[in-house]
């Protein structure tokens, strides 16, 4: 209960017959058993016995008195605690017309709370949704849309690299990644593996399933494990549509909502467009996030040992600080490249080594079936630029490039 004013004048306004429709302001008095106005203008009084009271005004700002046997005059203020004097206590009529006034105002908070509750809740909904849209909106692409997209703009990288097409290095590499493959939903995509001469410690997937490894990961990397590890990962960017999500993303919120509730033949002539925008498209940390836990449970489906891809990112996370230290800012480091791409924070690797602790498969990992150093000499001895190649093995790396 509001404590009782002790306020016994209230600024006022006024309309009386006297005075047409003009309004006259003055003050009001509750004393006397009357309702009392005064004013520069004149005095005028209502009994407080069948007085009535009732909110009127812009969003029901102001108090009315009026009274049956005044009709056309009444007293108003914007002073509310007039609610609040001892009279309103007093008398019967009074209490019952201010309980009404402050369970409508009461009713009236409600609502507008309500309101404001329920745009926060629209916009937060939506929001929320845009995920769940995109993602919705890129599954419902159809698969061949999403291979040619990938094929254009792997047909780029073609024309300004080299590939390894050297027949025993390619079938030893898809023995490599065969165990990893067989254990991957492949109704939707098929996968191709390509190698890329390149001395730069990369790889990267487009959508449909093209996978490609520079030679400088392929050689760099100490085991095969680490290369499954990287594979798992960029297998994982095909099959959560990682490349797909994140043109739909770049359309907004507006189209996202618009191809939702409609159909997707509107974006046939985006894709178009975006083949090259794959070449240089940098997924969300969200992304990259799913990619490494996807990444890892066909890892541990495939029995393969996670351990590679923890100990690969531990080695990117070494180069990224080296780099850091010679280039501060890290200009120099391209946008296709696999470090500048996929920052190897420790969270990401201490999230890893989490999912590897409370792995089921603990120590159950087969050994990978291919002798690694022997597909790496291999490798080696095709490359048209070995020289070259051998200096990006060593630790500065991105220099040679
Ligand atoms: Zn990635």
């Amino acid at each position: 209960m509001p404590a009782q004013t002790t306020k016994d004048s209230f600024e006022a306004g006024a309309f009386h017959p006297d005075h047409g429709t003009r309004r006259i302001s003055g003050t009001l008095r509750i004393e006397g058993g009357m309702v009392n106005f005064a004013g520069d203008q004149g005095f005028f009084a209502f009994p407080l016995d069948s007085v009535q009271i009732n909110l009127g005004g812009a969003s029901d700002r102001l108090v009315f008195f009026a009274h049956a046997n005044f009709p056309k005059a009444s007293i108003f203020t914007s002073d509310k605690a007039i609610l609040d004097h001892p009279a309103f206590a007093q008398n019967p009529t009074l209490t019952r017309a201010r309980d009404r006034i402050r369970r409508r105002k009461l009713v009236g908070r409600c609502i507008t709370l309500g309101i404001l509750a329920l745009i926060v809740a629209a916009i937060a909904g939506v929001w929320l949704a845009k995920d769940p849209m995109v993602k919705a909106v890129a599954s419902q692409v159809p698969a061949e849309w999403e291979q040619k997209l990938g094929d254009t703009a792997f047909a780029q990288v073609t024309l300004t690299s080299k590939l390894v097409t050297d027949a025993d290095v390619k079938k030893q590499f898809e023995q490599l990644a065969a165990p990893l493959l067989a254990v991957v939903p492949q109704d939707r995509y098929k996968f191709k593996l390509h190698i890329i001469e390149d001395a730069s410690f990369n790889a990267f997937a487009l959508p449909g399933g093209n996978l490609t490894f520079h030679t400088g990961l392929l050689l760099g990397a100490e085991t095969p494990e680490e290369v499954l590890g990287v594979l798992a990962h960029e297998i994982s960017h095909v099959t959560e549509q990682h490349g797909m999500r994140g043109i739909v993303q770049g359309l907004g919120l507006y189209g996202i909502v618009s191809i939702f509730f409609g159909d997707v033949s509107g974006l046939a002539a985006i894709l178009v467009n975006n083949a090259p925008f794959l070449l240089t498209q940098k997924f969300s940390r969200d992304h990259e996030r799913e990619a490494d836990e996807q990444g890892f449970r066909y890892l541990e489906a495939a029995k393969l040992n996670p351990r590679g891809m923890i100990t690969f990112f531990e080695k990117m996370r070494r180069e990224e600080e080296k780099l850091r230290e010679k280039i501060p800012g890290g200009e120099a480091m391209d946008a296709l490249n696999f470090l500048s791409t996929h920052p190897a924070t420790q969270e990401r690797t201490a999230h890893l080594e989490k999912l590897l602790a409370k792995s089921p498969r603990k120590d159950g990992f087969t050994v990978v079936d291919l002798n690694f150093k022997e597909f790496q000499n291999a490798l080696r001895s095709k490359l048209s630029q070995p020289e070259k190649q051998k200096k990006a093995e060593k630790p500065d790396a991105k220099k040679a490039k």
